[in-house]
């Protein structure tokens, strides 16, 4: 991978001489060239920024010495075999932040190129050649919510995080598999020799027993529950992306309340946009929160959370009429969530949710809600002959065994 810096601190950048980063370069996976913008001001005082239009405190990094640089970066790989051009990476406080799936998303790239503001930032207009000049790909990028003084040191950071994902930088390749922020979890807590290390006087710190045991099973649980706690303490905002689902089972069960009506109108409309566009869905599309609300009085219906958030629901009750048969309805799964089975769990926890005097089972579906139909079908319901109860849909029953 090639990669250009422009700054007016070249000397900002000597750490990338240094450690892995640096072996790198000297292994010749990593072209790292450093350009010093004031080579590309021409007066006297070699000057790269002025005040800014409109008034305000501090300096403005002027579009001219900007645009020679950046055009120097791009001509130089006019002869480039593979014809690239460098993607652009602007540093900057109000940028996209940077995470480890843009690190894995850069280190694609065969260039790189970044342009170091200092002051208030470079004049807009160098963002706009770039991108329609010179035809880059630009992308402001934020080391965090905070402000530093310059560009470099993100440089540093968004350089070594790429570069040590490229092949061959880092040695054992298999450490970058699990460490924090590859699958959305922080990492467990890491532990070398002694066992057992006295810590101060009378203080004795001991390794968690089951990373001696050997029993590899034991550790890999341990690992994972520790990512979990760590997360959850340090990153909670982190966990409701990351918590695996794969089965009801792994979803916190509880039953509904008037508290989760708004979340239950939302995942309504989410799970059933299409059939609401084609059927109004017996008024669901146009529910409120009170009328949703209303309805946990008339049915016993349970929600389904993962990590916080509400994916799936289903609810069920006796038939007013037919007290032998029991209802059930509103069977949803988070669109994100379907096509992995809990849909089929969740029906047969609606099924067993029955009270014993049940003989019956009924649900009602769109009649052209082929994969719903299907579902049921497979699960032992037939379809009523005839309109179901409600406009646009069918009923299906099945036998209590
Ligand atoms: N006036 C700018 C603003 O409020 O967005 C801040 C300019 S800052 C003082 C100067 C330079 O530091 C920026 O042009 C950028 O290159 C760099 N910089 C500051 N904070 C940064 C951050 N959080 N991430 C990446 N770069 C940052």
């Amino acid at each position: 991978m090639r990669i250009d810096v422009v700054s007016i601190f070249p000397e900002y950048l000597a750490p990338l001489d240094l450690s892995l980063i640096g072996k790198a370069r000297r292994d010749g996976l990593l072209d790292v060239r450093v350009h010093d913008l004031r080579e590309f001001a021409h007066d006297r005082h070699r000057t790269v920024d002025d005040t800014p239009y409109g008034g305000g405190a501090g300096m403005v990094m002027k579009p001219q010495p900007w645009a020679e640089a950046l055009d120097a970066v791009v001509r130089s790989g006019a002869g480039r075999a593979d014809g690239a051009r460098p993607r652009l990476v602007v540093p900057g406080p109000g940028g996209t932040p940077f995470t480890q799936a843009m690190a894995r998303e850069l280190a694609q790239e065969p260039w790189l190129a970044f342009a170091c503001g200092r002051y208030e930032g470079i004049d807009e207009r160098v963002y706009e050649h770039a991108a329609q000049d010179l035809g880059l790909r630009v992308d402001v990028v934020s080391l965090g919510d905070y402000v530093l003084n310059g560009g470099e040191v993100a440089v540093l950071a968004v350089t070594e995080a790429v570069a040590r994902l490229l092949p061959g930088v880092i040695g054992n390749a298999e450490s970058l598999v699990e460490e924090s922020h590859e699958d959305g979890l922080l990492e467990y807590p890491v532990y070398t020799k002694p066992a057992s290390w006295e810590s101060a006087p009378g203080t004795t710190r001991d390794v968690p027993r089951v990373l001696l045991s050997g029993d590899h099973r034991a550790i890999a649980q341990w690992r994972h529950q520790q990512r979990l706690e760590r997360t959850a303490a340090r990153r909670p905002d982190l966990l409701h992306a990351s918590q695996p689902v794969g089965a009801l089972a792994d979803l916190d069960l509880a039953l509904a309340t008037a508290a989760d009506a708004p979340e239950l109108m939302v995942l309504t409309r989410a799970c059933w946009v299409g059939e609401i566009a084609r059927y109004g869905m017996f008024g669901a599309g146009e529910e409120s929160v009170e009328q949703v609300a209303d309805d946990l009085t008339r049915w016993q219906t349970w929600v389904f959370r993962s990590g916080g958030r509400l994916v799936a629901s289903v609810r069920g009750r006796l038939d007013p009429q037919d007290p032998a048969t029991w209802q059930i309805g509103r069977l949803m799964v988070a669109p994100d969530l379907q096509h992995r089975g809990i849909g089929r769990e969740l029906l047969a926890f609606a099924e067993a949710q029955a009270p014993a005097g049940a003989t019956a089972y009924w649900l009602n579906t769109g009649a052209g809600s082929d994969r719903n139909l299907r579902i049921y079908r497979k699960a032992g319901y037939r379809v009523r002959p005839g309109e179901g109860s409600f406009p646009g849909t069918v009923d299906l029953t099945k036998r209590r065994r």
